[in-house]
């Protein structure tokens, strides 16, 4: 009895030692473990670009994000390897992506809203002749909306802007990096509609988009919650506008802002029966296998490939701040 008590505590002491060295690895497989549940099968590559999966994360490990300020142009990649047709996706929604980044065209009564616009080597083939083939005026173009400003989705705004004449809307600290370049592929669009953190409802003819200040992957970054139309069917979605954590560190101020944004954007999601998800990366939300589905017949009974219901899209914003909450004790930000 004297000997199994003299090892027991010693032994829980070094468990305890080693926990403390490993960190609350309890919590942060918890985490992981519900973001791996909210998951399921349709935001694999979510969980796999945010949640710290390969413990421990080496130095820049898990695919890292640009952080703010980011945004220079990859020189001009092989088109082969990112073009894609632009797709009609609902009543008033057209895909205008490549393979790998989004850019979308909701279209009103009054006009077309762009939302977000890819690398400047797009411009002209994705949303332009995008537009134009699907039987749309590139001239109408009356608002591009930036989630936020990273190559991957503003470099087309100023070469929109001048064909058309279009207001850019952004969130204010974006446009503030954006005012601040010398010089940016596709250049730099004037300033617009400047969104601060009470957000902005933007309406066009018969269509509001309700934009959310959701900072964290930038300072300005914003996410939507608009309507869409299913053969005259009005249904919502909600675009989730910025998404990689990589650049985040020890940062912990950063860290719970991400959450909380995420946590905002769910809400709403929610309040407004949100049963669509969007992104500005078709590796999150699938965006360009499911635009070639829509050209698909459908089967009885089959729903639209992108209504996927409230309970999934609220997986969606699951995934992004359990990821987020395991990536930040992982990193030991405070
Ligand atoms: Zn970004």
């Amino acid at each position: 009895m004297k000997i199994v008590y003299k090892i027991t505590p010693m032994l829980a002491g070094l468990a305890l030692a080693g926990a403390a060295i490993a960190q609350p690895a309890d919590s942060i497989d918890a985490h992981i473990a519900t973001a791996r549940t909210a998951a399921g099968a349709d935001y694999r590559n979510t969980l796999l670009n945010l949640c710290p999966l390969f413990a421990p994360a080496q130095p820049g490990a898990g695919r890292g994000a640009p952080g703010r300020g980011a945004g220079g142009a990859p020189a001009t990649p092989d088109r082969a390897g990112w073009y894609a047709p632009p797709f009609k996706i609902f009543d008033n929604l057209y895909w205008l992506g490549s393979r790998q980044f989004s850019s979308w065209a909701l279209t009103t009564s009054a006009g077309i809203i762009i939302i977000d616009t890819n690398f400047a080597y797009t411009t002209q083939a994705e949303i332009v002749d995008g537009l134009t083939k699907l039987g749309l005026n590139p001239k109408d173009i009356k608002y591009v909306i930036l989630s936020h400003a990273h190559g991957d989705h503003d470099q087309g705004a100023a070469d929109l802007q001048k064909l058309s004449g279009a207001q850019v809307v952004m969130g204010a600290a974006d446009w503030d990096m954006t005012l601040a370049r010398k010089e940016y592929p596709g250049g730099i669009p004037t300033k617009g509609i400047s969104v601060g953190a009470q957000g902005h409802k933007l309406t066009l003819g018969d269509t509001t988009v309700d934009i959310y200040a959701t900072p964290g992957h930038t300072d300005g970054t914003l996410s939507y919650i608009f309507p869409v139309k299913d053969g005259g069917r009005p249904v919502m979605a909600a675009y989730s506008g910025g998404t990689l954590t990589g650049a985040f560190g020890t940062n912990g101020a950063r860290w719970d802002e991400y959450v909380a944004s995420q946590k905002k954007i769910a809400a709403a999601a929610a309040a407004a029966n949100a049963q669509v998800i969007l992104s500005n990366h078709s590796e999150y939300d699938g965006a360009y296998t499911k635009a070639r589905l829509i050209a698909a017949p459908r089967q009885a009974g089959e729903t639209h490939p992108f209504i996927v219901g409230q309970a999934s899209v609220q997986r969606y914003f699951t995934v992004m701040q359990e990821c987020a909450i395991a990536a930040k004790l992982r990193n030991g930000a405070k």
